[in-house]
Parts: structure tokens; sequence; C-alpha cells
């Protein structure tokens, strides 16, 4: 079987991302092993990515993350333009069976705007989309458009355009799964870790509280907004507020920030946060959103951590209760759990992190959507 696949990652940042970029990360993990299936991948990018592939095509000369926030129209403007003379370009010369696309505005709108004349297109949903429900009124185009999701719960939630074209869903995967039943166990700590952006959505102003109420020390992990680390937060100063994530940590969160039961560490990486999960008795996700993939979860999962967390969006497709993890709908219930979660076995956790969450098991079910989605036409 010989399959080209067109992946764009857009104009944002460079695949695989410098820190942050989630989608970026979700790419960078899929491509290796697709290629290691025996696609061939072009990838529509940043020109600095510098993932391995059999063709980069530029979208963008750099990436343009700052521009989410302010001349963002224009980039995506340009960056259209740019997708779309490629693909049509590739797609003349038949250089390229079908487009995995992961960009909303940037990908899914410039691809639909083809008419019958562009290729098969899969696109990833990587958030909740509800909001843009008008980017999804001309899917029809669209005999040749599908989408799948992250989570079953997600598409669940998808306005009805994309829920209709819908393939299904792929869960999320971590370089971590790989070997995580053969990895050395480290030994357990007391602490409890929220890893995450600080964000109302991620709960840690409920963590931080149940903490201190129930009495387990709590590390927060994860940026503020742009801010990193603690003392560039501080250093920032009154301006900072302008941010909601700012405000949301000073108001909500740092009233139970101690220093001592509760820390906020600021982002963690590489080894360093992969031995603050593993070392932790569990992951502990208060959800107030419906969390679309729960890339942490499955971090978590990998690295032994049981995950204990509110029953919302994705959370009961990839915890099992009572073997891998402990959800509950009550919020004021995820302090008991939290102690409760030293019961479970952290090699249930790898072994469902090995079965389920690696990278092969993720571009394998992806290689099934392309070969579902390669041979659409648009209707007659
Ligand atoms: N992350 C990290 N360090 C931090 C906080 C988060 O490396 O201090 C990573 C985390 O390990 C995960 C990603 O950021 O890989 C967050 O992805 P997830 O899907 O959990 O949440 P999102 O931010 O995409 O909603």
């Amino acid at each position: 079987m010989s399959l080209t696949v067109l992946m764009n990652a857009g104009p944002w940042l460079s695949v695989p991302p410098p820190g942050y970029g989630g989608i970026e990360n979700v790419i960078a993990t899929l491509v290796p092993e697709l290629r290691r299936l025996g696609v061939r991948v072009v990838l529509a990018s940043v020109a600095d990515s510098a993932l391995s592939v059999d063709e980069l095509v530029s979208v963008f000369p750099d990436g343009q993350f700052g521009a989410l926030q302010r001349p963002y129209n224009q980039v995506c403007g340009v960056a259209q333009a740019h997708l779309a003379g490629v693909v049509r370009e590739l797609h003349a010369r038949d250089d390229i069976d079908l487009v995995h696309d992961h960009v909303e505005a940037v990908g899914l709108a410039t691809l639909t705007a083809m008419g019958p004349d562009g290729p098969p297109v899969l696109h990833t949903l990587h958030w909740d989309l509800t909001k843009h429900p008008a980017l999804y009124g001309e899917l029809d185009g669209g005999d040749r458009v599908r989408v799948n999701g992250v989570s079953a719960s997600q598409l669940a939630r998808a306005p009805r355009a994309l829920q209709d074209h819908s393939v299904g869903h792929v869960h999320l995967s971590t370089p971590l799964a790989v070997g995580a039943d053969r990895r050395p166990r480290p030994e357990k700590g007391e602490h409890v870790v929220v890893l995450g952006r600080i964000n109302p959505g991620k709960g840690q102003d409920v963590g931080a509280r149940l903490a201190r109420q129930v009495g387990f020390p709590l590390v927060l992990a994860g940026p503020v907004g742009p801010y990193h680390r603690p003392e560039d937060l501080a250093a920032a100063g009154e301006e900072a507020r302008q941010n909601p994530d700012v405000r949301f940590f000073y108001d909500e969160v740092a009233p139970y920030v101690d220093g001592d039961l509760v820390r906020w560490v600021g982002t963690v990486a590489g080894r360093e946060r992969d031995e603050l999960l593993a070392g932790a008795r569990a992951a502990l996700f208060p959800l107030r959103w419906e969390e679309p993939g729960g890339t942490a979860v499955v971090e978590a999962l990998a690295l032994g951590t049981p995950v204990v967390a509110t029953a919302r969006g994705c959370l009961p497709e990839l915890v099992e209760h009572g073997r891998t993890g402990l959800l509950t709908t009550a919020e004021e219930e995820l302090g008991e759990l939290v102690l409760a979660a030293g019961l479970l076995e952290p090699d249930e956790c790898r072994r469902e992190a090995v079965a389920r969450f690696t990278p092969a098991v993720m571009a394998e079910r992806y290689l099934a959507l392309y070969e579902r989605v390669r041979h659409l036409r648009p209707a007659a």
C-alpha cells in the first residue's frame, strides 16, 4: 500500500513545538509512527519545523502563535492562501492521497472552500469548537471531508454538521506509554499533582481548597497565562492581571497556596515533570469543563499514577473507575478519593497505557481512518 498524507499543522508553532503546543505535540508523536507504517508524510507547517518528514511545505516562515492574540485575521489570510496553493498544486499532480488537517480556521475552512476539486480531508477536532459552528456550515462540499474527535464525549458535544461527517474518535497517546510496564517503579510520595494550564476549566481552585480542607500535600504544575515561573509572574506586576488566567490564579487559587501544603511550581518539563508525576500518590483533575482529550491523563497513567478526577469530558473513557483511577460527579468527594487512591495498583495504570495509549496504537487507528477517507469523492 502506498499512501501520501499532507499533514496540516498550520501557522502557529513549529513541530515539534518549542514549549507549549498540544496540537503540534500530537503531530510530532503521530508522524514518526505513520512513517514507520510506510505512510509518506508531507508536513504543512512553519518553515523552521524540525520534525523528520518526507517533505516540508511552508505555510509561514516562522511560528505565529503571538498572532492568536493580535493581527489574527491577517495571519490566517496569508496562511490560508499558502495552504490552498500548496494543496491545489500537490493534488493536481496527484502527489497526495488525502489531507489530515489539525487546524480549524486555517485548515478546515480553506480545505472546505476548495469545493469539489479539493482532495479528501480528515479533520481532527482538538478542542471543543461549539463556539464556532459557523465554520462548519459549509461542510457539505464535504462528501470529501470527514471529521474525527479525540474522544467520544467531545464528538457528542460537537455541532451537528460535524457529527454528520464524523468517522469516530481516536484517543490521544503519549510516548511515555511505550514500555511503561517495563520501567523501574519509583517510590511513591505523599503528594498529589494537578498538571495543566492554570485555568478555571482545569479547576485548580477546587483542588487547592480540598487539599487544605482534607490535608494532603498538593503540587500545582503548569503555566499561569504566559508566565511559566512563579518569579516571572511576580515580576510582571499589576499589568499581568489583564490576562483572565492570571486573575483566576490570584483570586481563586493563590489564597490556598501556602508554599507548604499547597505549592505552585510553575511549568515543569521533561524529566522533572515525569518524576513529579511518577512519584505522586495521584494525579488530580478537578475539572470544571468537559476535557476534550486529556493528554496529561494518559501521561499520568503511563507513569503509573492513578487518576482522581471529576467525571467530565473524556475522563470516563480514559480512566476505569476502581482500577486505574477514581471518578466522581460530586466535586466535594474528590478529597476523599485522593486519600483512597493509594489503594489502587500503579501497574494496572501502566498496563492500561501500554495497551491503549501508545503512539503506535494511535497511528494504527488513524491509518484505518485514512483508508476510509482516501477514496471519498464529492457528490456528483
Ligand atoms: N504540561 C507540561 N508541563 C506543565 C503543564 C502541562 O509539560 O507544567 C503538558 C502536559 O504534560 C500535557 C500538556 O501540557 O502534555 C497538556 O495537555 P492536556 O491535553 O492535558 O491539556 P490542554 O492544555 O491541551 O487542555
